[in-house]
C-alpha cells in the first residue's frame, strides 16, 4: 500500500514525490511506502486548513459532534482492516489491536461527540452581573504522534479537535502511517469538508519540524519522548503557541505486603508487558514488599514464562513484534547494561519465540524480561527503556515504596496494589505522578485528565481538559441592569 498525503480532501504524492519505505517489523518485509514530506507539503496543508477554518468554526458544537458519530460509524465499519492495518504497521498482536486500538480509536470519537451533548453551559453568575464563558475555536491545530498506539492517539486529539472547530494539519510517526491513512479515506467517504482534516506523512526533522515552525499553526499537540517533547517545547514556545506535551514514563507498580497475590501478578505481567511494553503507561519498575517477594517473584517469573510469543497473526499471541529493529537493538542494550550494572536475568532477554508460526530471523522479536538485583537508582531502573523489560526493586516500608517510586525524571503513571484501599489510596497520593490506579492499571474513563508531572509532560488531555486545550476561552460579562 502506497500512503499519500491527505490536504484539501485529496490523495496527493509529496511535491517532490519522495517516498519512504513501510516496513512491517514482524516479517522485516517492506509492506508499501509514504510520502516523505517536506516544509512546503506542510505549507499547502497549512493552507487548505485555514481556507476551510471559517466554514467549520460556523458549525454549531452539536453539529460537529455529528460528525465525529459519522466518522465513528466510518471506522467501525472497518474495525477489521483498522486492526489489520495496526498490526501489520506496528507488530503487534492482531487480537490486541482488534480489543484496545482498533476499539479505541471508534470510542475517541464517539466519547468526544457524548461529551459535547452533555456539556453544561459555563455561566458564573455575580450580584450583579453574570459570566458567560464562550469556547472560541483556537483556529490551525498541528498533531504530532507517535507508533505505539498509532490511531489510538491520533483519534484522541483529531475527536476534540475538530468538535472544538479547530482545523488540522497532523504528522503521524512515519513507521505506523496505514491507520491515519484509514482515517482519511474514511473522512473523504462520509464527505468531512475538504481541508479540515490535513495529514502529512514524513520524517520528525521535516515534516514534523515545519508543523512546529509554522505561525500559522497556533497549537501544538505533541505525544512522543521526552526529548523529542524538549526539542517541541524549545520551537513552538518562543512563537507563544498554546502546547500539550503527552511524554515518557519509567512507573511504578507497588506491591503491599496486604496485597492479592494473584490479583498482583496478573495485574504486573499486565502492566509490564501490554503491546510489548511500548505503553508510556507500562509498569517497567515493580516494587514488592519483602515479606511476599520471594512468592511473588517466582510466580510472577512462572507467568511471564507462560506468556505466547509470537507471530501477531495468532489468535493467542500475547506479544508480538516490537517497531522496528533499531528499537529491539535498543531494549536490548538495556538489557545489557542490565546486566554490567550488576542485575540477574530472571527470564527473557533472548529472541526465541513461542507461536507455532514462528516468526522470521528478521522480525523483531523479543522475549519479555524480568530483571532482578538492581539498584532502583541504577539507569535500567530509571531510564525508559519502552520494551517488555521490567525490573524488581524490594521494600521494607510504605515510605521506601514512595520514595523508590518517585525517584526517576518521570511521572505519568502507577499502580498501588493492596487488601486496603484506604491504604493504597493514602500511599497513592504521594506519587509524584499524572494517574494511578488501585488494584487495577490502564482502567481508563475518558472524562478524567491523563497527563503527566516532572519530565513526562505539560497539560492534560481527557474531557474537559481535552475542551480546554482545544479552544480559546473568552468570557463575557454581562452587567445587570
Ligand atoms: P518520538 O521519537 O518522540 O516521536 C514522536 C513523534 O514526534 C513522531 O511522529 C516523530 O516523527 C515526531 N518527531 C520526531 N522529531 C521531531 C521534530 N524535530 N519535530 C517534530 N516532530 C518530531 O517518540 P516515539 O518513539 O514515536 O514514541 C515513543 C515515546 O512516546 C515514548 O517515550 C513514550 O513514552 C511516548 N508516549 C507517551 C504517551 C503519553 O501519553 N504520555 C503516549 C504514547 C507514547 P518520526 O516518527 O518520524 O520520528
Amino acid at each position: 500500500m502506497n500512503v499519500l498525503n491527505f490536504i484539501d480532501g485529496v490523495f496527493v504524492d509529496a511535491i517532490d514525490e519522495q517516498t519512504i519505505s513501510n516496513i512491517n517489523p514482524a516479517t522485516g518485509q517492506i509492506i508499501g511506502t509514504l510520502a516523505r514530506s517536506k516544509g512546503l507539503d506542510v505549507e499547502s496543508a497549512v493552507e487548505a486548513a485555514l481556507n476551510a477554518q471559517q466554514d467549520w468554526s460556523a458549525l454549531s458544537m452539536l453539529e460537529r459532534a455529528d460528525w465525529l458519530d459519522r466518522i465513528a460509524d466510518g471506522l467501525e465499519a472497518r474495525k477489521e482492516e483498522l486492526a489489520q492495518r495496526e498490526s501489520r504497521d506496528t507488530g503487534k498482536p492482531l487480537a490486541l489491536a482488534r480489543r484496545v486500538d482498533a476499539q479505541r480509536s471508534i470510542d475517541n470519537f464517539r466519547f468526544f461527540a457524548d461529551f459535547a451533548r452533555k456539556r453544561e453551559p459555563e455561566v458564573f453568575e455575580m450580584t450583579d452581573a453574570t459570566n458567560v464563558v464562550h469556547r472560541n475555536p483556537i483556529g490551525t491545530v498541528g498533531l504530532i504522534t507517535p507508533w505505539n498506539l498509532p490511531l489510538y492517539l491520533l483519534s484522541w486529539k483529531v475527536a476534540p479537535a475538530l468538535l472544538m472547530g479547530n482545523t488540522i494539519v497532523a504528522k503521524p510517526s512515519e513507521l505506523t502511517p496505514l491507520t491515519a491513512n484509514l482515517l482519511c479515506e474514511v473522512t473523504s467517504e462520509i464527505g468531512l469538508p475538504s481541508g479540515v482534516l490535513n495529514i502529512v506523512h514524513g520524517y520528525g526533522p521535516e515534516v514534523g519540524q515545519a508543523i512546529l515552525e509554522h505561525p500559522d499553526i497556533r497549537a501544538i499537540s505533541f505525544t512522543g519522548g521526552t526529548e523529542t517533547g524538549r526539542h517541541v517545547a524549545a520551537t513552538a514556545a518562543p512563537m507563544f503557541k498554546k502546547l500539550s506535551l503527552e511524554l515518557g514514563g519509567k512507573n511504578a507498580t507497588i506491591i503491599l505486603d496486604d496485597a492479592d497475590i494473584d490479583m498482583a501478578v496478573e495485574g504486573a505481567v499486565r502492566a509490564g508487558f501490554t503491546n510489548g511494553g511500548q505503553v508510556c503507561l507500562c509498569g517497567s519498575r515493580i516494587l514488592v514488599h519483602t515479606s511476599i517477594a520471594d512468592e511473588f517473584t517466582s510466580r510472577l517469573v512462572e507467568a511471564v514464562e507462560a506468556m505466547v510469543c509470537g507471530a501477531p497473526e495468532n489468535e493467542s499471541t500475547q506479544i508480538g513484534a516490537l517497531i522496528s529493529q533499531d528499537h529491539m537493538h535498543k531494549v536490548e542494550s538495556y538489557i545489557q547494561l542490565g546486566i554490567e550494572e550488576g542485575g540477574t536475568i530472571l527470564t527473557g532477554g533472548t529472541r526465541e519465540m513461542t507461536g507455532q508460526v514462528g516468526p522470521t530471523s528478521e522480525g523483531a522479536f523479543l522475549r519479555p524480561t524480568v530483571i532482578d538485583g538492581l539498584d532502583h537508582n541504577s539507569r535500567t531502573s530509571t531510564e525508559e527503556i519502552f520494551g517488555p523489560v521490567v525490573t524488581i526493586h524490594r521494600f521494607e516500608y510504605d515510605e521506601e515504596a514512595i520514595e523508590i517510586a518517585n525517584s526517576t525524571e518521570y511521572g505519568l503513571a502507577g499502580s498501588v496494589w493492596s487488601g486496603d484501599t484506604n491504604r493504597a489510596h493514602e500511599i497513592a497520593q504521594r506519587i509524584e505522578t499524572g494517574i494511578i490506579w488501585v488494584n487495577t492499571w490502564l482502567h481508563r474513563d475518558l472524562r478524567t485528565p491523563f497527563g503527566g508531572v516532572k519530565n513526562s509532560g505539560v497539560g492534560r488531555e481527557g474531557g474537559a481538559w481535552s475542551l480546554g486545550f482545544f479552544s480559546e476561552p473568552l468570557n463575557v460579562c454581562i452587567k445587570h441592569d
